[in-house]
């Protein structure tokens, strides 16, 4: 009988793996601090990214990626991240967009926009959350209302990353009766130029570079090329992309995690109190060991899920998983290596408190861990579990 079950990861894999933490450790750690105060990623990073292959790897080699499996793209991702999770916001951002929109978009007006993503690194947005509330997302009322051969929106998005850097946006909005829940709910791609489109942005604790803000949509009109996916089918539809970037994220915060850890351990060693080495206690060393094994775990979890979405086999409760431990998990890590560096970790000279600042967010962006945990319970035992 032959094994089925194989851990290892193939030369190819490995070699991009290999370029990608190489990019990391020259042009994104150097810059993680510098980033956060400008606010924004630079596009010549992003340009050099492209040209090396690194962006949106997974999607088809028709729209610039290089049609590889998600497995891989998370591979490339954690990479990257260890050196700056600011560019993980991006590249699950840009996969997210690029799995909604290859799937279900039409091919004439997708075709631009994916391109554009990938050629000229044009900074996509997801644009679910309302004013009203991010978790109950079926109940939005941003309206998209029919008009001869035009959509009209009329409504505000919050909380949308990129709000004021991305290039274009995946928007959810009411095109049936209100009160229709998911089945009123329609995707549409939105140029974030058009007319009757403004936008602000927040002053947040972490994520900087991300520039999370709001949209204000006043008569903005599109054309009936841009609903994406079937009218009234958006919500179950299109949803399902967040599958993908749920198991991304745990990898993402992982990574800044496992760099953390890394640097910990080396730091316990040479760091000495009492005449001897840290690293001869095991009140330090025993952390450090607990994070090392529920980080194993976690990273295991998050690789099977993009494995199953490879095998196109459900994942959807392991993906809730994923985003509600990967985050919590980093956040806890990063959280034991600041102390175990004592006071020098306590400012900004040490990246471990923006680092901190960074996870934290995911621990509510793409979804809390109450709405993950009730996915999951909702595939245990039926949606009488659940109130969503
Ligand atoms: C860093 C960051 C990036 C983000 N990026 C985007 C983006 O790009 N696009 C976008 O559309 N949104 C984005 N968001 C918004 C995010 O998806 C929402 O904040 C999230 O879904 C929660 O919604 P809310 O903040 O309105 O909280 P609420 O829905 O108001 O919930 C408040 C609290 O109540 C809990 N709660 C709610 N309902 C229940 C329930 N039934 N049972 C138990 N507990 C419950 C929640 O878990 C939460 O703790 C981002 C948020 C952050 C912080």
């Amino acid at each position: 009988m032959s094994a089925s079950l194989n851990f290892s990861i193939s030369a190819d894999q490995e070699a991009l793996v290999k370029a990608a933490r190489r990019f990391g450790e020259q042009h994104l750690a150097p810059f993680y601090k510098q980033r956060e105060s400008k606010g924004a990623f630079d596009r010549q990073t992003l340009c050099h990214m492209g040209e090396l292959g690194l962006i949106c790897i997974e999607l088809p080699e028709h729209y610039g990626g290089l049609g590889l499996d998600c497995v891989t793209a998370g591979l490339v991702l954690e990479a990257l991240c260890r050196s700056d999770y600011n560019i993980g916001q991006l590249m699950v951002t840009m996969s997210l967009a690029g799995a909604i929109l290859s799937r279900h978009g039409q091919p004439e007006i997708v075709d631009r926009y994916l391109k554009g993503v990938v050629g000229e690194r044009i900074i996509p947005a997801i644009a679910l959350t309302e004013p009203g509330g991010g978790s109950d997302a079926a109940n939005l009322r941003l309206r998209a209302r029919r008009d001869g051969d035009t959509y009209i929106l009329d409504g505000e998005k919050t909380s949308t990353s990129f709000a004021t850097q991305a290039g274009f946006a995946v928007v959810w909005a009411r095109t049936g009766p209100s009160g229709s829940g998911a089945r009123g709910i329609s995707a549409f791609l939105v140029p974030l130029d058009a007319a009757g489109i403004t936008t602000s942005e927040f002053d947040d604790v972490g994520g900087r570079c991300a520039g999370r803000g709001s949209v204000h949509f006043e008569h903005v009109v599109l054309p009936t090329t841009h609903p994406i996916g079937v009218e009234g089918k958006g919500f179950v539809q299109v949803m399902q992309g967040f599958d993908y970037s749920r198991a991304l994220i745990g990898l993402q915060c992982l990574a800044v995690a496992r760099q953390s850890l890394d640097e910990t351990w080396q730091s316990i060693s040479q760091r000495e109190s009492f005449g001897r080495p840290l690293s001869v206690n095991q009140g330090v060393t025993f952390p450090l060991a607990e994070a090392e094994t529920q980080l194993e775990a976690c990273r295991l979890l998050c690789l099977k899920t993009l494995w199953l979405k490879d095998q196109a086999q459900p994942h959807t409760a392991e993906a809730a998983m994923c985003k509600w431990w990967g985050p919590k998990l980093a956040f806890d890590i990063i959280q034991t290596c600041l102390l175990l560096h004592g006071h020098s970790a306590y400012t900004a000279e040490l990246p471990y408190e923006q680092r901190l600042r960074d996870v934290l967010g995911l621990q509510i962006g793409d979804g809390t861990a109450q709405i993950m945990k009730i996915i999951i319970a909702r595939h245990k035992v039926g949606p009488q579990s659940a109130t969503t």
